[in-house]
């Protein structure tokens, strides 16, 4: 099988996929879900004219010329109006929030006050008609849409919603990911290794990146190379809309997944990618499960848990894809063979904004310290030429 091109191998994971469907989740756990139906508002907000000060609500043609003395009817507090009538030569006490009593059209903040008695209260400053009051739906007026469908949810969304009297939002279903890591050398990170082993650390980054990026996560934990055991740790995965595995891709003697999956019901869609680093990447279906199978390599896991998994997950979501950025090469790059490179580098942003990108002068798929240190990934383009130093390249920021 020719290597597949990496935009081809995503169209193909993407094709008829369909967002998830609507779930109800109260606000104090919507935060980072993700929109599902518009909300409009259903009231207007403030629902009625209130006062943005504390002062006097008064006749704004009373205080044109001042000082002028009025007599006190009353008092509006918040969450406690004063229902009479504010006729001419009079004012009310009024406090912020509090509704504008009728007849009243304007506040007079209490610092341009004097007030020698609860029953009257002397104006020495004029106050333009309307000052200091919220007029009715100033905010939002009901049917004004508040929250578009599609948005991650961020505190002031959920702020504005329960303005609104929305408790309980429409979210998506989160899409639920299992995943496991194969390899005799693996233990988890908190037990001893022996000399011939390793500490697994791509169950800890992938399941973090998948929640990250809107799962929920099973993660299965580390399966031994062997077909059997790698064939019973696919079946307790029946339930996820994603089957994620690490290593054990390749066609070494000791690479079991691919033939675990086959004979599991997984329809193998490619297993090779023409990118850098990332090669040895499984792609199939078992029914609605998606089935990924990820290179071992740290860094070639995560790339490519980046490009291909967090499309399918925003997929599921109905999240858009994200837009691709540039930034200058600081130092010339040679030109790139067949396979697409995504090239650990860092990113300088100028006072003026022009954005850098230097490359990590080793790149091995191994060395997790370059990768944790990136902030981005230079893309470079199968059979990219030459490219000098100052010239524009694609990047892919490492937000995660
Ligand atoms: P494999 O794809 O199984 O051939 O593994 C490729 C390389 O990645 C080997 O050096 C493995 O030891 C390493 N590797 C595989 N799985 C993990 C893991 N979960 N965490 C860290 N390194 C791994
Ligand atoms: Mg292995």
């Amino acid at each position: 099988m020719a290597l597949l091109p990496v935009s081809e191998a995503r169209a193909r994971i993407l094709a008829n996929v369909k967002p998830l469907p609507a779930e109800p989740v109260k606000l104090a756990d919507a935060l980072g879900r993700v929109l599902a139906v518009t909300v409009k508002a259903s009231r207007d907000q403030p629902p009625f004219a209130s006062s943005a000060m504390d002062g006097y609500a008064v006749r704004g043609a009373d205080v044109i010329t001042v000082p002028v003395t009025l007599r006190v009817i009353g008092t509006s507090a918040a969450g406690h109006a004063f229902t009479g009538k504010v006729k001419p030569g009079e004012a009310a006490r009024i406090f912020t929030g509090a509704p504008l009593p009728g007849g009243a059209d304007t506040v007079v903040i209490q610092e341009n006050t004097e007030s020698k008695a609860p029953s009257s209260v002397t104006v020495l400053e004029t106050a333009r008609p309307g000052q200091n009051v919220r007029a009715r739906g100033l905010d939002f007026a009901r049917g004004d849409v508040l929250l578009p469908a599609g948005i991650c949810l961020n505190a002031r969304d959920i702020g504005l919603a329960a303005a609104t009297n929305a408790p309980i939002l429409r979210v998506r279903r989160k899409p639920l990911v299992a995943l496991f890591a194969t390899g005799d050398e693996l233990v988890e990170p908190g037990n001893k290794p022996r000399k011939d082993q390793i500490v697994s650390s791509n169950c800890s980054a992938l399941m973090i990146m998948a929640r990250y990026f809107g799962a929920d996560v099973i993660n299965l934990g580390i399966v031994r190379d062997s077909l059997a055991a790698t064939m019973r740790t696919i079946a307790k995965a029946r339930e996820a809309d994603i089957l994620v595995t690490s290593g054990g891709a390749s066609v070494g003697d000791h690479d079991f997944v691919q033939e675990a999956l086959k004979r599991s019901g997984v329809k193998l869609d490619f297993w090779k990618i023409a990118m850098r680093p990332g090669k040895p990447f499984m792609y199939g279906r078992r029914g609605r499960q998606h089935v990924m199978g990820l290179p071992g390599n740290p860094v070639s896991a995560l790339v490519c848990a980046r490009l291909f998994l967090k499309p399918l997950l925003d997929a599921f979501l109905g999240l858009p894809d994200d837009p691709p950025m540039e930034a200058k090469l600081a130092t010339p790059m040679k030109a790139n063979d067949g396979r697409e490179d995504y090239v650990r580098a860092t990113l300088a942003i100028a006072p003026d904004g022009a954005r850098t990108v230097t490359p990590f002068p080793k790149q091995d798929s191994s060395m997790q310290r370059t990768f944790r240190a990136a902030h981005c990934l230079i893309i470079r383009g199968p059979h990219a030429p030459e490219a000098p130093a100052g010239v524009m390249t694609p990047i892919l920021m490492l937000d995660f």
